[in-house]
């Protein structure tokens, strides 16, 4: 679990429910531990990016991904894979095909919780949106798994799942499960 800020206490948590093991990457030497996935969390993707880059860590974490290493992301987790962002340039990991726009809600509707289904999963799922950004759009080969209000809020991309909102501040395991199959 990458942990230079943000939530990453909650997904080690989460992946604790579930009987795995996990380390947190705070620093290059971390990074060259055996694993068999890679966890962003949410948090500040502005400074999460300046860390990765000013830890060395930016490329080794990109070719990882590009290699194969299954990686999921959450809210700054997803602005960080995502190859465009609105407005911005690009000093991110980039490996996602896909178009996202930070703090997407406005600030107004910055933080707001909603369940609704996600592709694969029965049921509704728990969504909290905190100054989340949406996916505008995305390029073939992205498979979208939810959408809420008409904007796509998680995709799948090859080895890469991410979601806008925060997954692992809820009960729900599901999701975590789903990344854990897809390393299997
Ligand atoms: N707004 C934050 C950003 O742009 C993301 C918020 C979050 O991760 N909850 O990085």
């Amino acid at each position: 679990v990458l942990a230079l800020q943000g939530a990453f206490a909650e997904h080690r948590q989460k992946l604790e429910q579930l009987g795995v093991e996990s380390f947190e990457i705070r620093q290059l030497k971390d990074w060259d531990q055996p694993k068999d996935g890679l966890i962003i969390p949410g948090g500040e993707s502005t400074t999460q990016a300046k860390l990765l880059n000013e830890l060395g860590l930016m490329q080794p974490v990109k070719d990882a991904i590009v290699a194969g290493l299954p990686v999921y992301g959450t809210c700054a987790g997803l602005i960080l894979l995502a190859k465009n962002i609105e407005g911005e340039p690009s000093h991110r990991i980039a490996t996602m095909d896909i178009t996202a726009l930070r703090n997407a809600y406005g600030r107004q509707l910055g933080s707001f919780y909603i369940e609704a289904p996600m592709k694969g999963i029965e049921g509704n799922i728990p969504m909290t949106f905190i100054r989340a950004p949406y996916i505008e759009s995305v390029k073939p080969g992205v498979e979208i798994l939810a959408e809420v209000d008409g904007h796509i809020v998680a995709v799948k991309y090859q080895n890469q799942i991410a979601l806008a909102f925060h997954q692992e501040l809820s009960d729900d395991t599901r999701i975590h499960q789903m990344f854990l199959d897809m390393i299997k």
